[in-house]
Order: structure tokens, then sequence, then C-alpha cells
């Protein structure tokens, strides 16, 4: 069975219990669980900007990561700067203007020591303007380029931000850099307990928490601020692995129905498809077959770039529960979604004498009350969260799994066990998702149907965007269809949806006047969307603007051309996702990613739209990914609240990983309440509680 823990010869044998600090010798976690205006300085206001950003407790505060740190620079007079080498200088401001080049909003300030003055510039944070007024005294760091001295990081006042080694956190309105430095200086000094056993920090070469705290922070060089951040990585990965340990354990108590060998109906689905299956998908349903057959629940993930088949192996997965007399259901993250899976799988389960219902939290209650009776069911999570009783579930699919968190792939295990399949386009490679899922199993359709022309993608700077469109009108002109994506906006939903309908009144009025333009955005009612979708899918309409609420599900094949803008905003398999909307049919498709000028990048954004251009395949995607950011978006677990990995490197931090899984294996094997307060102790919050 899977879900036997496998204790990995590590050298933690003589680890007992006794080794363990006793929970109640813990002082609690409370430190990390008050709030931030516990700290002096914040007040009301403040508290409301730092939560803004996602910093509620002091534990948040902590561990608010730093996203890089300033190197040693030499520092230099004005006078005898030189182009491109990275530097500290120090003046005064003398005047600051603003202005706009597309949606790049720049401010410069002139900035003069005496030997000579320089032209400041800051991108996108137009809110410095206050700051800067003339005469303040400034020092900045950067280097001096074509048209004035880049700012990489100031100070205003104080010498901190420049200083070496300083960190660098996110950049915000809500929250100056400085007084961020400040409360998180006031913060560290409070002492928090350890649990880790001082055996394990020597053999694992892992400093005390509080002094990972303080390197991570306050670094006296970048070497310490790695052992900081490895330290803080191990006890994240250690209640990641604590969740799994004990989800492993839970698992093995509970009872699936085992089915019968495939019989009738799915034979008779086979017919009905109007292709045959690749030899990718005949694999993952053999693996899902062998897993039906057994009374442990199936827990396997379906992992397949968009497009390759998975939808038609779930429907397979789902008519084996319904041939044994039973129900399936699909669920999926959206309303959207969930509307075009039972868009694709009516037609199927109609020919083949299956009853198939829709069910969302916005369904009429006619079509609730009657929907938890259907052979197949598709709705979204709220058919959990919700309650609604299924008659007879025995297998569940549950789409895009990485938009699930934990707990609620939890709760949907939880008092029913049914066989669940968890689907993603997000791939995963293999011996990760085996090392961090742990309790899964894992299926690949590492290849799609054969017929299909891999997607040509280009990187377009702004400054040529107009080619990128008028390519753009030449498929329109074909008669085929198109997608515009509007610029990623992390603020709200709302704000995005204006963002957009601006957009798309903008390209109505410029680059596609005379043709018909929809607008697709997260406001929209289910109703609105629907027919929207409706009419692009009959060519009522030519393009679609819309925001990332197109990243799945959409399927309409004569759209053969998207145009991504500000395309480095977006994350890799974001955008690896939103390209999976074109080259669905057998046309030749292309994707064009807009951005600013490489020079204005970060070597991360870089390095995605390279691989992007580079590459369609989703797992050589995915290894990028994880060498860039250590996957932890990737990974599933970003919305649950519990495992944010923030500190880990999933392809650095493979051993510790390993190690932690270890550890947690044993910790579980203990007492229970042993690892709730490591876990509590470790993040601030009581989790199993929630
Ligand atoms: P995914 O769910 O992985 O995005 P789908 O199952 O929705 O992929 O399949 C995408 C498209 O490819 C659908 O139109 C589907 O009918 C078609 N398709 C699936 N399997 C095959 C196959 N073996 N041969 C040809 N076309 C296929
Ligand atoms: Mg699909």
């Amino acid at each position: 069975m899977t879900t036997v823990a496998v204790r990995l010869p590590l050298g933690f044998a003589g680890l007992d219990a006794d080794a363990w600090p006793r929970p109640r010798t813990f002082p609690r976690a409370e430190a990390l669980e008050r709030e931030l205006d516990v700290l002096p300085g914040v007040g009301p206001a403040v508290k409301k900007r730092l939560e803004r950003l996602g910093l509620v407790t002091v534990g948040d505060l902590l561990a608010h990561r730093p996203f890089r740190y300033e190197e040693p620079v030499p520092e230099r007079r004005m006078a005898d700067l030189g182009r491109d080498e990275e530097v500290a200088i120090a003046g005064e401001v003398l005047s600051v203007s603003k202005r706009r080049r597309g949606r790049l909003q720049i401010l410069t300030a002139r900035v003069s020591d005496g030997t000579a003055t320089v032209s400041a510039t800051w991108f996108n944070q137009p809110w410095l303007e206050r700051q800067l007024q003339p005469g303040t005294p400034v020092r900045l760091r950067g280097r001096q380029g074509r048209y004035g001295f880049d700012v990489r990081s100031f100070d205003i006042g104080d010498g901190e931000a420049t200083a070496d080694f300083a960190p660098v956190y996110p950049a915000s309105e809500q929250i100056t850099a400085k007084k961020l430095r400040e409360l998180v200086g006031a913060a560290l000094p409070i002492a928090l307990a350890d649990p880790l056993p001082a055996t394990l920090k020597e053999s694992e070469r892992l400093p005390e928490r509080n002094d990972a705290l303080w390197s991570l922070h306050r670094p006296r060089s970048l070497a310490e601020a790695e052992a900081g951040r490895r330290r803080l990585a191990f006890d994240e990965l250690l209640v990641l692995q604590l969740g799994l340990a004990r989800r492993r354990r839970e698992r093995e108590t509970e009872i699936a129905p085992a089915l019968q060998p495939a019989g009738d109906l799915v034979a008779r689905y086979r017919g009905v498809l109007p292709f045959r299956l690749t030899e990718h998908q005949e694999r993952a349903i053999a693996e899902i077959d062998a897993d039906l057959q057994r009374t442990v629940p199936m827990q396997r993930l379906l992992q397949g770039d968009v497009g390759s088949g998975k939808t038609v192996v779930a429907l397979y997965a789902l008519l084996r529960a319904v041939e044994a007399g039973r129900q399936g259901a699909l669920m999926a993250p959206t309303e959207t979604l969930a509307e075009q899976h039972f868009l694709t799988l009516e037609e199927p389960c109609r020919e083949l004498g299956v009853t198939c219902a829709l069910l969302t939290s916005s369904s009429p209650k006619r079509v609730r009350d009657l929907a938890p009776s259907a052979d197949v069911v598709v709705g979204t999570h709220a058919l959990i969260q919700e309650g609604v009783e299924l008659r007879d579930l025995a297998v569940a699919v549950v789409d895009e799994q990485h938009r699930f968190g934990v707990e609620q792939r939890k709760a949907l295990a939880e008092g029913r066990s049914p066989h669940v399949l968890h689907m993603t386009a997000t791939p995963i490679p293999r011996t990760l998702a085996l090392t961090v899922y742990g309790d899964l199993s894992v299926s690949e359709i590492a290849k799609p149907p054969a017929d299909r022309k891999p997607i040509k993608t280009a990187w377009v700077t702004e400054e040529r965007s107009a080619a990128a469109y008028s390519r753009l009108r030449k498929h329109l002109d074909a008669g085929r269809q198109a997608y515009v994506v509007c610029p990623l906006i992390e603020e709200s939903e709302t704000t995005q949806a204006r963002a957009a309908e601006a957009e798309a009144e903008r390209l109505r009025r410029a680059e596609l006047r005379g043709y018909r333009v929809g607008l697709l955005h997260g406001r929209l009612r289910p109703v609105e969307r629907r027919d929207l979708m409706a009419r692009f899918k009959a060519r009522e309409l030519d393009v679609l603007v819309a925001t990332t609420v197109i990243e799945v599900g959409v399927d309409v094949p004569n759209a053969t051309i998207m145009i991504v803008l500000e395309a480095d905003r977006f994350g890799l398999a974001q955008l690896h996702q939103l390209r999976g909307r074109v080259g669905r049919g057998a046309e030749q498709s292309f994707c064009l990613l807009i951005s600013r000028a490489r020079e204005d990048l970060t070597d991360a954004a870089v390095d995605r739209l390279e691989a992007l251009v580079r590459t369609t395949d989703g797992f050589e995607l995915a290894e990028v990914d994880l060498e860039i950011r250590g996957g932890g978006q990737l990974l599933g677990t970003r919305q649950s609240g519990l495992t944010d990995l923030r500190f880990a490197h999933l392809r650095k931090d493979r051993p510790l990983l390993e190690r932690a899984r270890a550890l947690a294996d044993e910790l579980a094997d203990l007492e229970g309440p042993l690892s709730d307060e490591v876990e509590r102790v470790f993040t601030g919050r009581d989790l199993s509680a929630g």
C-alpha cells in the first residue's frame, strides 16, 4: 500500500520521546501569536497596513523574508561615477518629477553631492515622491545607466537600507522599508522557544531558531543569512511533513469501496470516444483500475499538461463508480471551471445513459435538491464545504489540485473515504511529488495526443507591441480568434476587473478597432460569463480580453493566438497555463509575451520568459520553476495557510526535506500533543484546532 511510512536510515535512531523537550517546558508560542500592535509604533492605522501585506502576528513579521541582501559595493563621488558599476552615492535632492512611459511610472530625482549631479530613477513607486522633497539628504545604491542612476535601494536619513548585507523586503505602498526594518528590529528580541532537540541541531548543523531569525533579518554575511534560512526551511518542511505523516496515519484506518474490475459501461465509453486513447492515457487508466480494486482509498495525482487528455481519463474513473452502482463527483476550484467540465462530460454521459448534474453555489434550489442523486455530479468545492450529501460517492475527481488547500483535500476525504483522483495541469517533477506529497501516488500523461503542433512562443518588448498586434490581426482576418491577457494586479479582483475594462476599452479604440472584442473577468456573474464564453465559442466575438480567469478550463480550438501583457509579472506555471488556451486545434498557434525591456526586468523574470520561449514541455518548465523559485507555488499548498513554503528551496534543500520527513514520521509515532506543540511553536498558530 502507498501509505506505509518508510523509515529512512538518517541517523535519528535513539531519538525517543525523552530526547524532546516536554511540551510543558516550552514557553507557549503565545509571543508569536500576538498581534502586531504589541510592538511599539504600531497603532490601528499601521496595523491595518501591515495586515494588507498579510502580516498580522509577530510570527508573520518574523517570517517576512527579505528577498535579497545588499552586497558590499564601493562608495563613489558623483563626479567619479562610471557606467554600469554598482555603487553607493550620497547627496541631497534638488528636485523631483514624475512621468509615464506606457504602463511604466517613472520617478526621477535630481541629486547632487557637490561634485556632480545625477538623475536618480525609480520605477513604479510613485508614492516615493512625497519622501523625496528638495533638500532631503539621501544615500543611494544602484548603477549609472544610459538614462540615469537606476536606484536599487535608498535611504533617507539613516544609512541602514543601503548598508552592507541590509535585508531588502518587497517594496510596497503600505509601509516604508524603514518602518518595516524598525518593526522587525523590535520583534527580534522576543525570545522564542526552540523545540528541536540539541542533538538534532548538532547533527544537522542547524542554528538555534532565535539565531536563525537574527541571521535572516540582521546578517553579518551572506553565509550567515543562508544558515538562518536553512534552519527556518527545516522547520517549515518539518511542519509540512508532520501534516502529511498525520494524514498517512489517518488514512491507514479509512476504508473505501473496492470496485469490481472494469466492466461494460467503460467498454462502451471507449466505444463512443471519437479517438483512440494514447499510450500514456492507457497507462494512467491501468493504474487507476488497480487502485480502485482495493479497499484502501485511492489517492492518486494525475498530472499532465493542459490539453494532454486528463479529463478523458477522469471521466473513465467516474464511470467506474457508476458501473458499480455508485456515484462519481468532479470538483473544480471555480464555477467557470465546473461549468466547463460539465459541458465536456454531459454529452458522453448522455450517450451512455448516465445522469450528470451540475451543482454550484449559484444552482437553483430545484437543481440543488436533485443533483446529489445523479450518477455523476460536477461542482465546485462548495460541494464539500456546504456538506452536500452525495448518495453513494465512490470516486471523487478533484481538478486543479494546486488550488485546493491541504485542509480542503482532507475535508473531502474525511468521513466519506471515496477513491480520490487529483488532476493537475501544473506538473510537479515526479520524484519531488513523491517526496513532498508522500501520501499520493502519481500518474503522468507526459505527451499530448499526436495531432497537436507545439505552440510557438515569442517574447516581445513593449516598444515592439505594435508588431504583435498586427500579427494578431492577421489571425483574426484569417477567421481565427484570439486572447489578450491583461496585466496581473494583485490587490483585488475588483481592481483587476476595472483595469481589464480600461484595457479592453483602449484596445477597442486602438489596436483592435473594428473587431468584436469581449471582456472576461472575475467580477462577471456566472450567467454573464457563460453567455460570453458561448458567444466566443460561436465566433460572435473575435477577441477575448481577459484576466487570469481564463487560466484553466476554456476550450476554443479556433483561438490560435494569445497576447499576454506585462508577461514578466506572471509566474511561470501561470503563463504556461495561460498559453494552454491556444494550440487546442490542429492549426499552428502562437503566444506573444509582452514585457518591458530586458534591462528593466529581474533576472528571475528573464529566466521565466526565456524558458517559455524555449519549451512547451510542462515538466521541463516545472524543473525550471523549481530552479528559480524552489517551487513553493507549484506545490499547491499556497492557500492553505499551512505551508506557504517561504524558506525552503525544494531543489537545494532536498536532503533537508528528506530528513524532515523521517523526523516527522518519528514524531507522529510519539505522543500526538508533542507534534501539535512543535507545529505550534514553529508556526505561531494552533493548527490542530483548525
Ligand atoms: P486536459 O483535461 O488534460 O486539459 P482533455 O481531456 O480536456 O485534456 O483533452 C483535450 C482535448 O483533446 C479534448 O478536446 C479531447 O477530446 C482531446 N483528446 C483527449 N484524448 C485524446 C486522444 N487520445 N486523441 C485525440 N484527442 C484527444
Ligand atoms: Mg481539461
